[in-house]
């Protein structure tokens, strides 16, 4: 009989996917992430063929190793940096990812910080929930209107094209953007500017968003020679993964009016922030939830577990990501 552990509790759609084919299932019973030593102690301890994955679990050689049985990580998010892709490749294991678990709710969630941004959305709030409003004010609270102003996308995938889209039709925005691959589809249907670097992009744009995985090529794409490059009253915002923002050098650029504001999901400490973030009043985060619907989450364990599955029956899983 397969034997499956899964990392965290996920939703019970997945699991009865598993149980239904015979597997065994075991489920972490803690309710936090596993440290990298308790899961090697798990994994040591049962010879598991699968491991259902989420991205708080960082799974390297050393992970790998101690699980030889293993086949398979299968990760429950759209993003797998936590994963080790040339220790998996050495060792003839899978690596899966959900890349349809929430794209057009990540889309949507960046256009929430967009819009709580430039209409200081949660300034507001906290204004009149403090008993300060006393009144209409012509000089209150000045936002930005964003029509015909220029939208710049750092990395076109399914979500920054999403994002464009949304700009462009939504909002009547210019695009622009910067990939390593074009999307010719985007400049055709969409109008987006293709700019061949990503400096062109932070120069001419008045909100940057950013969509590219995290990579050895992407770690820290954003830093202090970059964010000094972005118009003075420009917005940046993350909806990606933490570390491609240089997070002390952001604080610095804010604290400095370097850029105007930055709207944030994802940081590069995760679950801490730096020293002085969370106190930036032309800042507004939240904790990681770009993705987090019902709907989402449902398809994330629908679609880990069917990767399982696949592996198990002898076939390439269908999101591997190995390629
Ligand atoms: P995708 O693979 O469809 O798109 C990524 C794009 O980035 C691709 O077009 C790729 O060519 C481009 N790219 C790669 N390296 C680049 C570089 N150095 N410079 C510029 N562009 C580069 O991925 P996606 O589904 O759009 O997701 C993007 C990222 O969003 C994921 O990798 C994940 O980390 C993150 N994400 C976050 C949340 C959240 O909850 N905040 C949820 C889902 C995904």
């Amino acid at each position: 009989m397969k034997k499956i552990y899964i990392t965290r509790k996920i939703p019970d759609v997945g699991i009865k996917m598993l149980l239904e084919k015979g597997y065994e299932v075991d489920v972490n019973t803690k309710d936090r992430p596993l440290e990298k030593k308790e899961l090697i102690k798990i994994l040591k301890k049962n010879s598991y063929d699968a491991v259902l994955t989420l991205l708080t679990d960082i799974i390297d050689a050393e992970v790998m190793d101690s699980a030889p049985t293993v086949k398979i990580y299968a990760n429950f998010a759209i993003g797998f940096n936590n994963l080790d892709i040339e220790a998996a490749k050495a060792r003839g294991v899978y690596l899966t990812n959900t890349p349809n678990g929430g794209a057009e709710r990540v889309a949507e969630h960046t256009w929430a910080l967009i819009l709580a941004l430039t209409c200081r959305i949660v300034e507001g709030d906290s204004y009149i929930r403090n008993g300060k409003y006393n009144g209409w004010d012509p000089m209150l609270l000045h936002g930005e209107r964003i029509e015909g102003k220029t939208l710049g996308i750092i990395g076109t995938g399914r979500i920054g094209a999403n994002v464009a889209r949304k700009g462009r039709f939504g909002f009547g925005m210019n695009v622009a953007y910067y990939d390593v691959k074009r999307n010719e589809e985007l400049e055709k249907e969409d109008g987006a500017k293709f700019y061949p670097t990503v400096e062109e992009v932070l120069k001419i744009s008045d909100i940057v968003s950013l969509h590219v995985p995290l990579m050895d090529s992407t770690h820290h794409l954003i830093n202090i020679d970059r964010l000094k490059m972005m118009k003075p009253s420009a917005y940046l915002i993350n909806t990606s993964r933490g570390p491609v923002i240089d997070e002390n050098d952001l604080v610095y650029a804010l604290k400095n009016k370097i850029i105007k504001g930055a709207g944030l999901d994802v940081f590069e400490f995760e679950p801490k922030l730096v020293s002085g973030l969370a106190k930036l009043s032309d800042v507004v985060i939240t904790p990681h939830i770009a993705s987090a619907t019902e709907e989402a989450r449902l398809e994330m364990s629908k679609v880990s577990a069917q990767n399982i599955i696949d592996c198990m029956g002898g076939v390439i899983p269908r999101n591997n990501v190995l390629k």
